[in-house]
């Protein structure tokens, strides 16, 4: 008699252990979901920041005259300038107007007044005044079109397309006249 109490008291032990395992699987699968739930948040918080992020980034390596409004009146500014066409390099001529040349290779700013300062300074105004037609694909030096993007710079080498660099930067040659150079900028505009 009391072996059969033992194992009845056993049996009982048992079934409460089988509910208590049941209990604990469920609070795991709900675990387990929230765990996934906190995962996959975490991970779009992630990319919605790394976003913003790269956003923020793109926009400032793109170039940082949008945080600046060019050069006023009374500003005299440098930025260095490199035009380089296959393996020529061009010398600007020393040109006219308040965003110009002085032969030097460098771009001089300094706007007399407020029709050619702040949005006005921009690389623009420095190859109108070099009369250096340039736009996303030709270039135009004194009238004469020199080279378009597809040409060769030699029968042996591919097709040769226009880079704009700023400060080390590549930037997107379709807005590039509306740049405003900045004091200590260094500018190269290459065809290779
Ligand atoms: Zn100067
Ligand atoms: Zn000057």
């Amino acid at each position: 008699m009391p072996q059969s109490r033992k194992r009845q008291k056993s049996k009982s032990v048992d079934k409460t252990q089988g509910n208590d395992k049941r209990m604990l699987d469920v609070t795991n699968k709900n675990d387990a979901k929230r765990w996934i739930l906190t995962v996959v948040s975490l991970a779009i918080a992630i990319l919605v920041i790394a976003g913003f992020g790269l956003q923020s980034f793109a926009s400032f390596s793109v170039g940082s005259q949008q945080n600046s409004s060019g050069a006023q009146v009374g500003d005299h500014w440098h930025a260095k300038i490199n035009v380089v066409l296959c393996d020529f390099t061009s010398t600007i001529p020393p040109s006219p107007g308040d965003v110009h040349s002085h032969g030097d290779g460098m771009i001089h700013i300094h706007p007399a007044s407020t029709d050619t300062a702040g949005d006005k300074a921009n690389l623009g105004a420095f190859f109108d005044s070099a009369q250096m037609k340039v736009m996303s694909d030709s270039i135009l030096v004194r009238g004469e079109e020199i080279l378009k993007n597809g040409d060769k710079c030699s029968d042996e080498s591919s097709e040769g397309k226009f880079e704009l660099t700023i400060n080390g930067k590549n930037y997107t040659l379709k807005d590039f006249r509306s740049y405003l150079p900045l004091d200590t900028d260094e500018i190269s505009l290459s065809f290779k």
